[in-house]
C-alpha cells in the first residue's frame, strides 16, 4: 500500500521498540491516536481506508458507521516463506480468529452495524467511562486489530457520522448524544483529528471543523480533509479552502478524491483509485500550484510528519528514563557482587545504540526531513 500510514517512519520506530523490548524496558514509544470526524457520508471510512491501504470497511449512504471502530494496527515482521499469511485481522469480540480475507473482514462488520445499539454511553471512548462500566463494550464498539508488515503500530478510530435529524426508534437528542461520544475521543490532547468536509456542502458550516474547533481551539492537532473534490458544482473549486484562506487552519488541509459509490460497486481498487486521483490533481487547472496540499499520499505524509515529531519529543525523556534504570540495575547487581558486566553491560551497549539512533533520526527530522516522510 503506497499510501499506509507510518509506512516511511515504520522502520526506525520499529528498531527504537525493538531496542525497548530487548532491554525488557517498560518504556515503549506510545504513538497517539488519529481519529476522524464529520457529518454522516461526507468519506471518513473512505478516507480511512485508502490511508490503510486494504478495502475492509463498509462504506456508503445506507450503511453507515454506527459505532465507533477502533483499528488497532499491529506491525509484525514480513514472513517471506508465505506473503499471504503476513496479513490479517482479528475482532476483540471473535478473539483467536484470524480473519485473511478483508471482504470477510466487511462483512462482520457490516452485521454487528445492522444490529440495534441502544446505549451510546458504551460507545464512549474507555478513558471516559467509569470504572466497572466496561461490561458488554465490544459489544458497543467495534474493536478490530489488524496485524501487517506494512503498517505502523498506531490507533485509528471510525467515528459515527454527526446525524441531526433521528431516523426509526433514534432518540429525539441523537444529535447532542452523538456529539458527546465524538467528544470523548477528540477531546484528549494525544488524538490527532482528521475533520473530514465534503466539498460538495457548505465548507464554511462544516460540523467537521466545528466540533474539532472545540476539542483543539489552537488546532494544534486538527488536519481538515475535504472529500469529493471531484463532484462539486461546475465551476466551483476549493482552491481557497486548501489554502486555509476560509477557515484557518494551523497544520492544514489536504483535498481528496476517494471512490464513488458507483467505483465501489464495480470493485475499483484502492490502487487504481489512487492513481485516478493523481491524474484528477495533475489535470485540473484549479489545483494547479497546490500539489502539497492534494491527495491521499499527501495526508499519508502529512501525518508522518506529526508522528515523527511526536516522537522526536517523547525520545529524550525515554532516554534519561532508560538511564537512569540502567544505573540502579548496574547498583543492585554490585550489592550482589555479581559481575556487573552481563546484563548491564548488555544493557549500556543498548542505550549506546539507542542514543546513536535517537541521534541519527534527529538530524534526519531537522535536516533531510524528506527522507523519512516521503512515501
Ligand atoms: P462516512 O459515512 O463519512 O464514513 O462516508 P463513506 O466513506 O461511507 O462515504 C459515503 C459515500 O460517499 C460512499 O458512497 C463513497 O463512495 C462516497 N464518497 C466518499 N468520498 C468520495 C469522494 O471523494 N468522491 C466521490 N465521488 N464519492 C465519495
Ligand atoms: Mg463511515
Amino acid at each position: 500500500a503506497a499510501a499506509a500510514v507510518g509506512s516511511s517512519v515504520i522502520p526506525i520506530v520499529n528498531k527504537l521498540q525493538d531496542i525497548f523490548a530487548q532491554l525488557g524496558s517498560s518504556s515503549t514509544i506510545d504513538l497517539p491516536q488519529v481519529a476522524v470526524v464529520g457529518s454522516q457520508s461526507s468519506g471518513k471510512s473512505s478516507v480511512l481506508e485508502a490511508l490503510v491501504g486494504r478495502d475492509f470497511l463498509p462504506r456508503g449512504s445506507d450503511i453507515c458507521t454506527r459505532r465507533p471502530l477502533v483499528l488497532q494496527l499491529v506491525h509484525q515482521p514480513r514472513r517471506p516463506a508465505d506473503a499471504e499469511a503476513d496479513e490479517w485481522g482479528e475482532f476483540l469480540h471473535l478473539s483467536g480468529r484470524r480473519f485473511y480475507d478483508f471482504r470477510e473482514i466487511r462483512r462482520e462488520i457490516q452485521w454487528i452495524l445492522a444490529r440495534p445499539v441502544d446505549d451510546i454511553y458504551f460507545m464512549m471512548a474507555e478513558t471516559d467511562r467509569e470504572a466497572g462500566g466496561n461490561k458488554g463494550v465490544s459489544d458497543r464498539q467495534i474493536r478490530l486489530k489488524i496485524f501487517s508488515p506494512n503498517v505502523l503500530n498506531i490507533t485509528l478510530v471510525d467515528l459515527p457520522g454527526i446525524t441531526k435529524v433521528p431516523v426509526g426508534d433514534q432518540p429525539t437528542d441523537i444529535e447532542a448524544r452523538i456529539r458527546t461520544m465524538i467528544m470523548s475521543y477528540i477531546r484528549h490532547k494525544t488524538c490527532i483529528i482528521l475533520a473530514v468536509s465534503p466539498a460538495n456542502a457548505d465548507l464554511a458550516n462544516s460540523d467537521a471543523l466545528q466540533m474539532a474547533r472545540v476539542a483543539d481551539p489552537d488546532g494544534s492537532r486538527t488536519i481538515g480533509v475535504i472529500t469529493k473534490l471531484d463532484i462539486m458544482d461546475r465551476g466551483t473549486d476549493a482552491r481557497n479552502f486548501l489554502l486555509g484562506n476560509v477557515i484557518p487552519l494551523k497544520l492544514g488541509y489536504v483535498g481528496v478524491v476517494n471512490r464513488s459509490q458507483q467505483d465501489i460497486n464495480s470493485d475499483l481498487s484502492i490502487k487504481d483509485a489512487l492513481a485516478r486521483e493523481e491524474k484528477f490533481f495533475r489535470t485540473q487547472p484549479a489545483y494547479n500550484g497546490l500539489a502539497q496540499y492534494c491527495g491521499i499520499p499527501q495526508l499519508a505524509k502529512k501525518l508522518n510528519q506529526i508522528l515523527v515529531q511526536h516522537i522526536k519529543t517523547v525520545l529524550p525523556g525515554l532516554k534519561s528514563r532508560i538511564s537512569s534504570q540502567l544505573t540502579a540495575v548496574a547498583r543492585e547487581l554490585a550489592l550482589y557482587g555479581e559481575p556487573v558486566d552481563s546484563k548491564a553491560g548488555l544493557g549500556a551497549k543498548l542505550l549506546n545504540i539507542l542514543a546513536k539512533y535517537c541521534e541519527a533520526f534527529s538530524s534526519m527530522v531537522e535536516g533531510k526531513n524528506e527522507d523519512i516522510s516521503t512515501i
